[in-house]
């Protein structure tokens, strides 16, 4: 008999809907990734690389050539350094560093500050390792951070913030003042941040990422994290990274190594050659951009309302004008009626919630895009 270490969780609701879009012949706005071709250029440098013999195991905390990438492109968006052989470990997409990160701070009975809605990994991932998730839900309409509620439930036993912006599944983006609370209240206590920047490369409107790395205070006490998959589209890839400054990034790697201890060695030579042109990071939020429009204005004349989506590939959709039946019941009959797959954004929650927005995911080809629209104009 195995005692459950989540006994209350089930299957992600991402692998349930993209399931049930396969199995409803339905199109799949609702699991993040993008259905186009990737760069051929960089499938040629995987093959490259296949062909030249990278096919061993990389060094632990992950290629060389890949971390000074890495480090670089950091010092020149966020001017600020982490050292390619201390402070960056290349990790299985953005989820494994995650996983990792919180098992290196959280013991059992520490508690961990997450703003609702979330994305559904962290959690799980305080839960297994014993610590107890604190929600604090972001307000609406633009989920901001209540950074009164957060004063408040801080105790001695908060070990960790976990912040993420661009945000999924809202889109809404951290500003500088929410880099000043979070100093303030960090500062002179014994608490963590994991920074979830994963879609840092794609931010709306001539707006400019910010990272949490950019603070001194903060770098100082942070795991920022943030995956290849999302800026170059190759989710399948799994392929992210971990940048924390060396004593942190010391307790990262003892257990990166037993959970893992390398990955992939020829995509990370073909992504470290491939970082070297820096439009192929820095066109994408032009790139999705373009994609967020084109989705808004051919929703325009629906009952669908969107709300603001400042950054990543996702754009929530209030529904209800449509209909008064909770998220689940509404996206599971979008499915039947329209074949239409999105994502309710309950699970994205703790507690009941009653919203009436569902998430749709804009990294679609545009005739796909269209497609979608002219389904959803018809309720
Ligand atoms: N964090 C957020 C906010 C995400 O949306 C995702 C994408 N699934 C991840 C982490 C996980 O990234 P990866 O696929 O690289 O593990
Ligand atoms: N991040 C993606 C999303 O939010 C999916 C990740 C996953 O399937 N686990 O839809």
């Amino acid at each position: 008999m195995i005692k459950s270490k989540l006994k209350n969780i089930g299957m992600s609701i991402f692998a349930v809907m993209t399931k049930l879009a396969n199995e409803k012949n339905a199109i799949n706005l609702s699991q993040g990734f993008p259905d186009f071709d990737i760069s051929p250029k960089l499938i040629e440098f995987v093959n490259h690389f296949m062909k030249d013999g990278k096919n061993q195991y990389a060094p632990m905390p992950g290629v060389p050539e890949l971390r000074k990438m890495v480090s670089s492109k950091i010092e020149k968006l966020y001017n600020c350094k982490y050292d390619f052989e201390s402070d960056i470990t290349i990790t299985v997409g953005a989820t494994q560093a995650l996983y990792t990160a919180i098992s290196v701070l959280i013991n059992p009975g520490d508690e961990a500050i997450i703003f609702e809605p979330a994305y559904d990994s962290y959690a799980p991932s305080v839960i297994v390792n014993g610590g107890k998730p604190i929600y604090i839900s972001l307000q609406l309409p633009d989920f901001s951070i209540p950074w009164s509620e957060v004063n408040s439930a801080i105790t001695s036993k908060t070990k960790l913030i976990i912040i993420n912006s661009p945000h999924n599944p809202t889109g809404a983006v951290i500003s500088q003042d929410d880099i000043n609370e979070l100093e303030r209240i960090v500062r002179d206590r014994n608490i963590f941040i994991i920074s979830d920047e994963v879609y840092e490369h794609i931010v709306f409107d001539g707006n400019k990422h910010i990272s949490i790395s950019e603070s001194e205070i903060l770098r100082n006490k942070s795991f920022v994290i943030s995956s290849f998959g999302k800026t170059f589209h190759t989710t399948g890839w799994k392929i992210g990274y971990c940048a924390a400054q060396k004593i942190l990034t010391e307790e990262f790697r003892k257990l990166h190594q037993f959970i893992v201890f390398a990955v992939n060695t020829p995509i990370q030579y073909a992504y470290a050659e491939f970082l070297k042109d820096e439009k192929n990071y820095l066109d994408v939020s032009s790139f999705y951009q373009k994609k967020r429009d084109f989705f808004l204005e051919l929703i325009k004349d629906s009952k669908f309302k969107p709300l603001h989506s400042k950054g990543t590939y996702f754009q929530l959709l209030d529904y209800s004008q449509i209909s008064d039946k909770d998220d689940f019941n509404f996206a599971f009959e979008l499915i039947e009626n329209i074949k239409v797959a999105v994502i309710p954004l309950s699970p994205f929650y703790s507690r009941q919630n009653d919203n009436k927005l569902v998430r749709i995911c804009f990294a679609k080809k545009d005739e796909v895009l269209y497609e979608a629209s002219q389904r959803m104009k018809k309720l």
